[in-house]
Order: structure tokens, then sequence, then C-alpha cells
């Protein structure tokens, strides 16, 4: 089974075509990373006008990469959501097109179920199997216990991983988008300031990241009006710590509290060398399999639309040319 894989929900335009759902023929991603720095975050409607100028190029070249002629295709997978809807528009609407045009079937996919799946190229997904989902908009434990069988059992109260990684970062003046930059920051320091680990209720699965960065605000604000520099490596040292503490136990505690025989991570923030490091070491000395994507596929592609999208055509779930982008759409399971 060969899916064309599309994806627009945010400010990566990107196409893909995927064997079976496991192996990447072709895999094209162009970021606007570069048009949005100067804005310290994505701007919706430079998005979407860039995803209209992309979007025809990106999927003639996964295609002219993977050496396939549309016919050759099974179906086509486009993110559905959640994501801004100008972008999500660009994607669906050259979805529907493009399964007109070749006569393809059409199936919506849930961004995070994407990130998700990004795992199942590079091996075989084990059931039952925790996947920490932690990217610029979700920070999220989810238990599965077959393919597409999804059960949040933990989220972020408020702000994602992700976005507070990029808002400590832009307090600390540096360029958008800030995780990696605060990765390396901390990871050059030879020291950390002490921030607050945000537990939560006893035996919550949930995460709350707003309170640490306040406390990171506050504590900048207070050092500032003694006319004290404080090192940014320090801070972000120490932001760090608390993140990856606080993340990493709640992903053992629930691993071992299922029972589950594979865990797995996914999104843009498991990228971090910090939490990649906590992450491994941990699960390593618990004895359950734990595996991070490399890079490329941590971060908003379509391959990773195209591995959900096939076990979604597998299962038999189609859209229709009624399908509109979904901004605020929730994950729920494949049946
Ligand atoms: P979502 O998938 O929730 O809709 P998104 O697509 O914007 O959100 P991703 O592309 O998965 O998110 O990830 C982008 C986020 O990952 C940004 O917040 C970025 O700062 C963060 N990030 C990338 N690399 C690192 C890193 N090394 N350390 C920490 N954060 C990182
Ligand atoms: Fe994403
Ligand atoms: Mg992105």
């Amino acid at each position: 089974i060969y899916v064309l894989g599309i994806e627009t929900s945010c400010d990566e335009t990107a196409a893909s075509v995927v064997k079976n759902g496991k192996e990447i023929i072709s895999n094209v991603v162009a970021s606007q990373i570069e048009s949005h720095k100067r804005f310290g975050g994505v701007v919706p409607e430079i998005a979407s006008r860039h995803h209209v100028e992309q979007i025809t190029l990106v999927i003639e070249e996964a295609l002219t990469q993977a050496g396939m002629a549309p016919n050759e295709l099974d179906a086509v997978a486009v993110t559905e959501g959640p994501g801004l809807v100008g972008a999500l528009l660009v994607g669906v609407n050259a979805a529907k097109a493009f399964a007109f045009a070749h006569q393809l079937p059409l199936v919506g996919v849930h961004h995070i179920a994407g990130h998700i799946y990004a795992n199942r190229l590079e091996q075989e997904m084990e059931f039952p199997l925790l996947a920490l989902v932690i990217s610029g908009g979700h920070t999220e434990l989810v238990l599965m216990k077959e393919h597409g069988d999804f059960d949040v059992i933990g989220e972020t109260r408020d702000d994602a991983a992700g976005e507070a990684y990029d808002k400590v970062a832009r307090t600390l003046n540096l360029p958008y988008p800030g995780g990696p930059h605060i990765d390396r920051l901390a990871h050059e320091s030879d020291g950390a300031i002490e921030f607050p680990r945000v537990w939560l209720e006893e035996g919550s699965y949930d995460f709350s990241f707003s309170g640490l960065k306040s406390s990171v605000l506050n504590y900048l604000h207070n050092a500032a009006q003694r006319g004290e520099e404080i090192p940014p490596e320090h801070i972000a040292a120490g932001f760090q710590n608390s993140v990856v503490e606080v993340v990493t136990a709640k992903a053992v505690r629930a691993a071992a509290q299922y029972k589950v025989r594979q865990v797995i991570a996914a999104g843009g923030v498991a990228a971090n060398k910090g939490l990649r490091t906590s992450l491994t070491a941990a699960f390593d000395e618990k004895g359950i399999p734990f595996y991070i994507p490399p890079l490329a596929l941590c971060t908003d592609n379509a391959a990773m639309i195209a591995a959900a999208g096939t076990v979604m055509f597998e299962k038999g779930i189609r859209g229709t040319m009624a399908m509109n982008g979904r901004p605020g759409m929730e994950l729920a399971s494949w049946t």
C-alpha cells in the first residue's frame, strides 16, 4: 500500500510517500521558520500564504523523489486537525483536489496521531504502548491498547512544554523557535538555578508548565531590579531540569502502572537532548523498551501523517469531499 501524506497544520508544508505505513519512500518538508523568525512566532496569515505557494511544488517533489505517478498510489492522507485553520485548509483542499483528480480514497488524520505513528517508520509498535507526546501545542501521555486506540491519561492544564520553552527563550532574547537554543545553553552551562517542580495532585498524570514559566520570569525580573546579571545558561539549565525531571517521572510511573510493553516519545520537544538522555536512562533502568524517532521525524512532517493514515485506510476509514480543516479536533480512537 502506497499512501501520499500531506501536512500543513502549522508552519511546515510537507508531503511524503510511505509504503505499508512503515517505509519512507520520499519525505519533503518546506519549513517557513525563516519567515516567522522576525515576528518571534508563527503568524497565521503568513503561514497560510506560504502553504498556498508551496503545496503544489512540495507534492510534486514528493512524487518525483519517490519516482511514482499518482495512479500508483492507494490513498491520500492529510492532516485534518488540530492546527491553524487557514493553514489546515490549504492541505485539506490540496488533498481533496488530488484525490478527486486521481480517483483516490481520502483519509483525514489527527496531527498528534501522526506524531505518535512517526515511530512506526522506525520499528513496529508493541501494545500496550505508552506515547509521550511533547510538542509545540501538546504535552500528553497517551495509552494505546492496539492500533488506533488512544486513551489520553494525562495532559497539560495550561501551556504545552514546547510553548513554555519558546516563551522562556523569548525572555532570554533567543531566536524563535527557542527550544533548541535553551537545550544548547543548558548543556553548555556550569550551573543551574533551582526552579519549582510542578507535580499537581498525587497520582495525576497531568502537567502544568505556566507556573514554572512564571517563576522564571519573576526570577529574572527580581534579579534585574537588584541590578544583578544572571547568566542565561543558568536559567536555561534550571528550567530544563525542572521540565525533564517532571516529564520523566510521570512517564515512568505511567509505564509501570499500565505495564506497557513499549514507550515512545513524539513531537518536537522529543528532540530535546536533556529529555532524551533522562528518558533513555530511566526506561533502561526499568527494562522497558523506549524509542524516540530521529529528529526529522520528531518535528512536523508528512511521513508521519501517511504512516497513521495507512492504518486508518486499512481499517476502512474514509474522508469525504466535505472534509474541512478542524482547528480544535480531538484525538479520537479509530473505529
Ligand atoms: P503540535 O504538534 O502540538 O501541533 P507543533 O507542530 O508546533 O505543535 P512541533 O513541530 O512538534 O510542534 O514542535 C515544535 C516545538 O518543539 C517548538 O516549541 C520548539 O521550540 C520545540 N523544540 C524543538 N527542538 C527542541 C529541543 N531541542 N528542545 C526543546 N524544545 C524543542
Ligand atoms: Fe506537530
Ligand atoms: Mg512546527
